[in-house]
């Protein structure tokens, strides 16, 4: 079984590694130009963006690649709204910006507090600007492929991961609870009894976003919880940072997962027992302390240091979240976790 993923980052790495477990032969492909794989090679992708080029354009083409109208659909944070709309899902009520919509328009549409978000190719909160009615700002960067969404005032972060196959067949694991700061994810948690309630409501919208695309393989759906109530921030289709604690605390981890939905492997239901935390390794050098800790699995990447770039994590698993808050109390972090840590520790048990 050979799959190649299109994308050389942390993702296609961690697949890479899951592959080599189960005797799935997984390669990693430069975007911007590599060897194309053969015919038999099923194509996937770590990424949902990528330059267009005579490499990306054969991969596009090729008899293997999987999910082409899933990524026209996702890809564009416009054609992705629209979807959502279209398939009742709950959403941030959103417009998309032309440069004859005034700022005063735009709140009056959506409210005083508003992120506009560039339509493709953002992560980790780059392309984003939060505006305020009280604060008027200069938007002429901001006239094309942006949309604007109303900020929503949630009660928390949850994500949702599952898989599909080709036979239409899903599994999820539980609803993890995320936290960001200024964009980006800090914190993961997934303890399987917490909001419970939510969970059936969860699988219910990634299942209706899967079978409409068609989709094979590992989704991701972020939401904000409101009132009891769900609505989605975004959805990729891909594995997601949410879900790398599932290296260390479910039977399958999400890149497995991936593999199985991606090759027509059996998509058993993970086992989840007990709780886990991850933590995002963010704009930090490489401190051979974390290796110190007996519990803390470390994902080092090895890409080259950038302030706020993801340069790992770590994930922590045991069946008594107290032992968790405890970890995470002896771990040293830098000041901009702080936040985080603190959410964390509220949040555990
Ligand atoms: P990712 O790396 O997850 O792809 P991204 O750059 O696509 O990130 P979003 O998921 O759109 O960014 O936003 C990042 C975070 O910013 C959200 O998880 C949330 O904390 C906050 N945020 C984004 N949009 C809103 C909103 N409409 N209301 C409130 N908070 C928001
Ligand atoms: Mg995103
Ligand atoms: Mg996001």
């Amino acid at each position: 079984m050979k799959v190649a993923v299109l994308g050389n980052g942390q993702l296609g790495a961690m697949l890479q590694e899951a592959g080599l477990r189960i005797g799935v032969d997984v390669t990693t492909l430069n975007i911007d130009g590599d060897t194309l794989p053969d015919n038999d090679t099923i194509i996937t992708a770590e990424r949902e963006h990528w330059p267009t080029n005579a490499f990306t354009q054969a991969i596009e083409n090729h008899p293997n690649w999987l999910n082409k109208a899933t990524f026209a659909a996702l890809a564009n944070r416009i054609s992705q709204k629209k979807l959502l709309d279209q398939l009742g899902l709950a959403t941030s009520p959103w417009l998309e910006l032309n440069p004859s919509i005034s700022q005063e328009a735009i709140h009056q549409k959506l409210g005083p507090d508003v992120f506009l978000k560039r339509a493709s190719g953002g992560y980790d909160g780059y392309g984003q600007l939060r505006i305020k009615q009280a604060t008027p700002t200069d938007l002429s960067a901001w006239q094309n492929d942006v949309i604007a969404e109303q900020a929503i005032n949630f009660d928390g972060e949850v994500s949702i991961i599952g898989a599909r196959n080709r036979q239409g067949e899903t599994v999820f694991y539980r609803l993890t609870e995320n936290r960001h700061t200024n964009g980006i994810l800090i914190i993961s948690l997934s303890q399987p009894a917490r909001h419970a309630q939510l969970q059936a409501q969860a699988e219910q919208m990634l299942s209706t976003v899967m079978n409409a695309l068609d989709y094979v393989g590992v989704m991701a759906m972020e939401c904000f919880m409101v009132g009891g109530k769900l609505m989605v921030n975004e959805i990729a289709p891909r594995v997601h940072n949410s879900a790398h604690w599932t290296q260390a605390g479910a039977s399958i981890s999400q890149f497995e997962l991936h593999l199985r939905a991606v090759c027509g492997l059996h998509l058993a239901q993970p086992v989840q027992t007990g709780s886990s935390m991850m933590v995002n390794l963010i704009g930090v050098p490489y401190n051979p302390d974390w290796l110190k800790h007996g519990a803390a699995r470390l994902h080092w990447y090895g890409k080259d240091w950038r302030a706020g770039r993801k340069m790992g994590h770590l994930n922590f698993h045991h069946p008594d979240p107290a032992q968790l808050r405890q970890w995470l109390t002896e771990l040293e972090l830098p000041e901009q976790f702080q936040s985080a840590k603190e959410w964390a520790l509220n949040n555990l048990g």
